[in-house]
C-alpha cells in the first residue's frame, strides 16, 4: 500500500488518529441499538451547527456523489424545469444528472475560470424559465473557485422558486456555508473532504420545502431520502447504517467544533493565501487568472509549459507529496492542490511548495 508524506489531494484527504480509532470498534447493529440513534442525533446536530441550519441534516451510507443524486431523484420528476447555474465540472455534471432525470434543463454556463457574478442574467433567465429547482456548486473543486450562493438565494425568494440546491461538498467545514441564511433547501456534503473522514457517509441538509416536495415526487430507491424523514422518531433506517462511518463522521465534527468553526474557517483561508503566494513566487500560474473568487480549500495551477503533467506528478510523487490531477478539459493542464481539513496546515503545504518549486525549477 503506498501512502504519502505530504498528502495533498482535494479529497479524500488525510484522515486523523483520532477520527480513525472513532471507527475501530465492534459495534452492534444499527438497526436494534438504541446507541447508534444517539450517534446519529449527535451527527446531525453538529452537521446542522457547521452548516448553519436548523433544518434536517439527512446522514446517508456513501460519498458526495449519493447526496448529489438522491436529491435530484427524491424532488425531481420528468419534465421539471431546473436552472443549472454552472462554473465548472461538478455544475454541468449536475446538468447532466437533471437530463438523465428527464428534466427539461436549461444551464447559464460560464467558464471554468469563472465565478458567477452576472445576476442580471441570471434574474432574467429566472424570470424566464420559472423553474421549480436552481442547481449550483458553491467549491468547483477542478477549478479552485467559489461562487456566491446568497445571491442566488435572493434570487431564489424573489421569484418563489421552490428549490435551491447547492453542492458544498468541498466547501462545507473550510469555507463559510450559510445554508438558511441562503435560502438553501438542499445542501450537499460528503465526509471525505473539509471534514477529513473518510470517503464513507454523506450528508445533506433539507427544507421544510424540499420535504414536502420529496413526498409529492414520491422516489422510492436505494439513494431516496423520504424514508430518512421519520427515520429517527420510527427508530427505522431504510438498510443498516454504517455505525463505524457515523462515529468516524461524529469524531471528525467534533475536533471541528472544538477547534471552532470561525478558526477552522480563518485557518484555510490563511493556508489558501499562502499556497497562492508560493505558487506566484515560483513562478507557475493559478488556473483562474482573472477575478474568480478562490477557493480557501483548494487551489487549481496551470501545470507548467514544457512540462508534462504525469511527469511532475510521478516526480513529485518519489519525493513523498501527492497532489490532484484534473478531469475533463482540465486534464492534464491544470492540477490541483487540496488544503482543506486536516491539510490546510501551513507546515504541510509549506513542504509541499518547497519541493514543487525545486522539481519546476530542474
Ligand atoms: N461535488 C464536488 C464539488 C466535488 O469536488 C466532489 C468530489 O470531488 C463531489 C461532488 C463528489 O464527491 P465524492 O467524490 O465524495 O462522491
Amino acid at each position: 500500500m503506498k501512502t504519502y508524506q505530504i498528502p495533498m489531494v482535494p479529497g479524500p484527504v488525510s484522515v486523523s488518529r483520532e477520527v480513525l480509532e472513532a471507527g475501530q470498534v465492534n459495534f452492534g447493529s444499527a438497526d436494534l441499538e438504541k446507541d447508534y440513534l444517539e450517534l446519529y442525533k449527535a451527527t446531525e446536530k453538529a452537521l446542522r451547527k457547521i452548516m448553519c441550519t436548523k433544518n434536517r441534516v439527512v446522514i446517508q451510507t456513501g460519498e458526495g456523489m449519493l447526496a448529489l443524486w438522491g436529491a435530484l431523484k427524491s424532488c425531481l420528476l420528468p419534465g421539471d424545469k431546473v436552472l443549472v447555474l454552472s462554473t465548472g465540472l461538478f455544475g454541468y455534471g449536475i446538468g447532466d444528472m437533471a437530463e438523465a432525470i428527464g428534466c427539461e434543463v436549461r444551464t447559464l454556463g460560464f467558464g471554468f475560470d469563472e465565478t458567477l457574478a452576472d445576476f442580471d442574467l441570471i434574474e432574467k433567465v429566472i424570470r424566464e424559465f420559472q423553474p421549480k429547482m436552481i442547481t449550483m456548486v458553491q467549491n468547483e473543486t477542478p477549478s479552485g473557485t467559489m461562487n456566491p450562493v446568497a445571491e442566488i438565494g435572493a434570487l431564489k425568494l424573489k421569484y418563489n422558486v421552490p428549490l435551491l440546491y447547492v453542492d458544498a461538498v468541498s466547501g462545507i467545514g473550510g469555507s463559510v456555508v450559510k445554508t438558511d441564511e441562503w435560502q438553501v433547501d438542499l445542501c450537499l456534503g460528503g465526509s471525505q473532504k473539509c471534514l477529513s473522514a473518510p470517503a464513507s457517509m454523506s450528508f445533506l441538509s433539507v427544507s421544510d420545502k424540499a420535504w414536502e416536495i420529496i413526498e409529492e415526487v414520491g422516489y422510492v430507491g436505494y439513494d431516496a431520502l423520504a424514508p430518512f424523514r421519520d427515520a429517527i422518531r420510527n427508530a427505522y433506517f431504510p438498510y443498516t447504517p454504517y455505525w463505524q462511518g457515523t462515529a468516524q463522521l461524529y469524531r471528525a465534527c467534533e475536533l471541528l467544533l472544538e477547534e471552532g468553526l470561525p478558526r477552522v474557517i480563518a485557518r484555510h483561508r490563511k493556508v489558501a493565501e499562502y499556497c497562492r503566494k508560493r505558487i506566484l513566487s515560483m513562478g507557475l500560474k493559478l488556473f483562474p487568472v482573472y477575478d474568480a473568487v478562490p477557493s480557501p480549500t483548494v487551489t487549481a495551477v496551470y501545470v507548467p509549459e514544457k512540462m508534462l503533467w504525469k511527469k511532475l506528478d510521478a516526480g513529485l510523487r518519489e519525493e513523498g507529496v501527492v497532489f490532484g490531477g484534473n478531469y475533463g478539459c482540465l486534464a492534464g493542464k491544470v492540477f490541483r492542490i487540496g488544503h482543506m481539513g486536516t491539510q490546510a496546515n501551513l507546515d504541510l503545504v509549506k513542504q509541499a511548495m518547497d519541493i514543487l518549486e525545486l522539481r519546476v525549477k530542474k
